[in-house]
């Protein structure tokens, strides 16, 4: 079965914010609140992830990465392994 490594603590994302290079906070799994496909374009997404392929199907764990400097957010996804 598959498991997201960043929930498992098996693997630490590292993003820096695109606005003042600030290491942006994993604030955690995102919920159901939020549409992960509106997200779908951002190009960091591919490289995170394996391409949009992969978020056809279910076995990615979007997470919300926020800038604690200027509070830049998005969404990353994770690929499940
Ligand atoms: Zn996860
Ligand atoms: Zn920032």
């Amino acid at each position: 079965m598959a498991m997201c490594p960043v929930c498992n603590s098996l693997k630490v994302v590292e993003i820096d914010c695109p606005n003042c290079s600030t290491l942006l906070k994993n604030d955690g799994k995102v919920a159901d609140f939020m549409d992960p496909y509106s997200h779908y374009e951002d190009e960091e997404t591919v490289k995170m992830g394996d391409g949009y392929s992969n978020t056809a199907k279910d076995q990615i764990c979007p997470h919300l990465m926020v800038c604690q400097n200027c509070g830049y957010d998005k969404v990353i996804f994770i690929q499940e392994v």
